[in-house]
């Protein structure tokens, strides 16, 4: 029930959003306002209600500008995974959704044969992060070489590892499909090496970690890589047969076996 005290009131609520650019709180002033008086809240009660209004749609519209910015291919989510297909870790993958391991700034390496869902799961970490306010960078191993090399040519290569660390989160899809020069193996190393520690890396990789050698054309590279990476990190290994050929009467493909070579 508006008396005119309260009508000017509202008015003066909806000019003050208005300035503060906070129109939920507009919207939701007056709606929880005789919601309070009908449930009897406190005042602070109903001022915490109507910030919280306003607080969630910004975290929301700012979850989905950083899910549209972060580059991923397709936008998958753990909801949409099924943890039947890879019961082995649902667990792991359900302690990583809450996303204390960005604050920790540890890594995440996803590894498997093709089509056992690293993508999807990287991307859906990736996801999580952006809805828990973390900035979100997804390319695939080849592309941040590409991005980095570039970086290096134009003669600002530390301003770029620099840039990256702001992201609390860089996915690196696909480590180990195309072998890597030596050059580009170094660039790759101090991508590592400068978020190691401060912050997070997601990989995703169809080789064991013994083939990752061969990626980086370098026993010595490969192995400090690897231990910078490890050191503080969850690794999950994904099984079995390959997701999309589910359901169409074939188990395998002779390229499943030797999962060097296929990229997907
Ligand atoms: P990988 O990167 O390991 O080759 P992807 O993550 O690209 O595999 O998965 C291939 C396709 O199958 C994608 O469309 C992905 O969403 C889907 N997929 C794979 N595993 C699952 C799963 N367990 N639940 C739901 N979808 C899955
Ligand atoms: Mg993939």
């Amino acid at each position: 029930m508006a008396t005119s005290k309260t009508s000017e009131a509202v008015k003066q609520i909806t000019d003050l959003a208005g300035a503060l650019q906070a129109p939920r709180i507009t919207e939701a002033a007056q709606r929880l306002a005789d919601q309070a008086r009908d449930a009897g809240w406190t005042h602070e009660d109903y001022l915490a209600a109507v910030l919280e209004r306003e607080v969630s749609a910004r975290n929301a519209s700012g979850a989905q500008a950083r899910i549209r910015s972060a580059g991923f291919p397709a936008v998958k989510t753990l909801e949409d995974f099924d943890f039947d297909a890879q019961p082995a870790v649902r667990q792991q993958v359900a302690a990583l959704a809450s996303g204390a391991f960005l604050t920790e700034a540890r890594n995440v390496v996803l590894l498997g044969p093709p089509g056992t869902g690293k993508t999807h799961l990287a991307t859906a970490l990736g996801v999580a992060a952006a809805r828990h306010g973390h900035r979100v960078l997804f390319a695939t191993a080849t592309d941040w070489v590409t991005r980095l090399a570039d970086a290096h040519r134009a003669g600002r290569l530390a301003a770029e590892l620099t840039k990256l660390r702001r992201y609390g989160l860089i996915v690196v899809d696909e480590v180990g499909y195309l072998p890597f020069e030596q050059d580009a193996a170094n660039l790759f190393f101090q991508l590592v090496s400068s978020r190691y520690e401060h912050a997070s890396l997601v990989l995703t990789s169809n080789l064991p970690f013994s083939g990752w050698a061969g990626v980086f054309g370098d026993q010595v590279v490969a192995a400090a890589m690897i231990d910078r990476i490890v050191h503080h990190a969850d690794v999950l290994a994904l099984k079995g047969a390959s997701y999309r050929l589910r359901g169409r009467g074939i188990d395998s493909l002779p390229s499943i076996r030797t999962t060097a070579e296929t990229p997907s």
